[in-house]
């Protein structure tokens, strides 16, 4: 048996890595992650656009973003599109174009050196034990075992915290499908695609760097088949596709009720997309996984964490469950199309 830790985070993306960054450095953490450089090792499947949100959420802690987390080009606009209608509108956007896995290592790199890392290191199971949880992870092939106090799932949407210890509380979910090609658009964009035959999620696609990248979220049955689909639906619309570098797939929350959200209990923490925090109008997460991260490092110096923390994030489900609110405007054929049809907030493109 391993050392006995106070916090053990499993997972460093956006939520467990601001959590790991902010945490009482008077805590013995471990932090399990399956990702190691920029070439090597586990990487997001991402859109990379950093919301307003997000940016709000780095702004409140005075951090600013490396240029080299940036990426080409900086785009002011989605050109929507509803396969349904036929119609196409532009929004203005203010997102900011990036490479999500340098900026998910950027945001390791802030970790202060107190907290013990395991880099390319998968957590194969988790467990009550007296006192607290027993953790089991791999690292470089070899199994290990720590015990842990509290328990942190920062594990994303496939959290094995949560189906671990919380397997009757699930969310709907989709499966996420993105392609990478070489850009062969006569100019970079970013656009939305809606086409209710093949999910009643949406599809984007983003320029960077030379790459056009394509992805949709799809109801996991026939989920490649209805990505295909509407790409060739796309192609005659005019996107320009060719042969993919690259075929990423992951699962992605996308919460239909304010029951979907869980925050864990007896010293077992859910944060960022394993808790639910997830926009159900964009897909959106950053943000939340960021806030939710930082209102757990505070929670876990109070006397009762676990309702401290659940406490705190009201104003995150709170604004999620808005998002579902708005859900109907964007995602009912109908009411999308009057939304469309009358160029509420739209840009005529010259
Ligand atoms: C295709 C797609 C596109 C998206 N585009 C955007 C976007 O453009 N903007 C936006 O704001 N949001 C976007 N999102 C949502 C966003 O990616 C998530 O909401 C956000 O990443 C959640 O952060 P997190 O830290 O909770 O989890 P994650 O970012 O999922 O991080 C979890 C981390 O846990 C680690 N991990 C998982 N399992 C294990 C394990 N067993 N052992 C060890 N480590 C483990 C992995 O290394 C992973 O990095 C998108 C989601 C998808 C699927």
């Amino acid at each position: 048996m391993g050392t006995q830790y106070d916090v053990a985070i499993i997972g460093l993306g956006p939520a467990g890595a601001t959590l790991a960054r902010c945490l009482n450095r008077s805590l013995k953490v471990i932090a399990i992650d399956l990702k190691l450089d920029e070439n090597n090792g586990f990487s997001k499947p991402c859109g990379g656009l950093l919301a307003p949100d997000g940016q709000k959420a780095l702004a409140r802690f005075n951090l600013t973003l490396p240029k080299k987390i940036l990426v080409d080009p900086q785009i002011f606009s989605v050109k929507t599109i509803d396969l349904d209608s036929g119609l196409t509108r532009y929004y203005q956007r203010f997102y900011i174009n990036l490479s999500r896995h340098k900026f998910d290592l950027w945001l390791k790199s802030l970790i202060p050196s107190n907290v013990d890392v395991y880099d390319n290191s998968r957590c194969s199971s988790v467990e009550k034990c007296d006192g607290g949880y027993e953790i089991t992870f791999s690292n470089n092939g070899i199994s290990q075992t720590v015990t842990a106090k509290y328990l942190v799932g920062a594990d994303g949407a496939n959290s094995i915290v949560r189906k671990t210890f919380f397997p009757k509380r699930k969310i709907r979910s989709y499966v996420a499908i993105q392609q990478w090609f070489n850009e062969k658009n006569s100019q970079p964009f970013y656009s939305c695609v809606f086409d209710s035959k093949n999910t009643d999620c949406y599809s984007w696609s983003i320029s960077k760097d030379g790459y056009f990248i394509y992805g949709g979220a799809f109801p996991a049955k026939n989920s490649r088949e209805r990505f295909e689909d509407q790409k060739r639906k796309l192609i005659k619309l005019g996107f320009h596709f060719g042969e993919p570098i690259k075929t990423e797939a992951c699962m992605v929350f996308r919460p239909s009720s304010p029951f979907d959200f869980y925050c864990g209990r007896d010293g077992i923490f859910l944060i960022g997309e394993a808790a639910g925090y997830i926009s159900p109008s964009s897909l959106e997460g950053i943000s939340s996984a960021i806030d939710s991260g930082y209102i757990l490092s505070k929670a876990l110096s109070d006397k009762n964490p676990n309702r401290s923390y659940f406490k705190c994030t009201l104003k995150i489900r709170l604004k999620l469950y808005l998002k579902i609110l708005k859900c109907p405007f964007m995602y009912f054929p109908p009411l999308r199309y009057i939304v469309m049809k009358s160029k509420l907030d739209s840009i005529d493109v010259i």
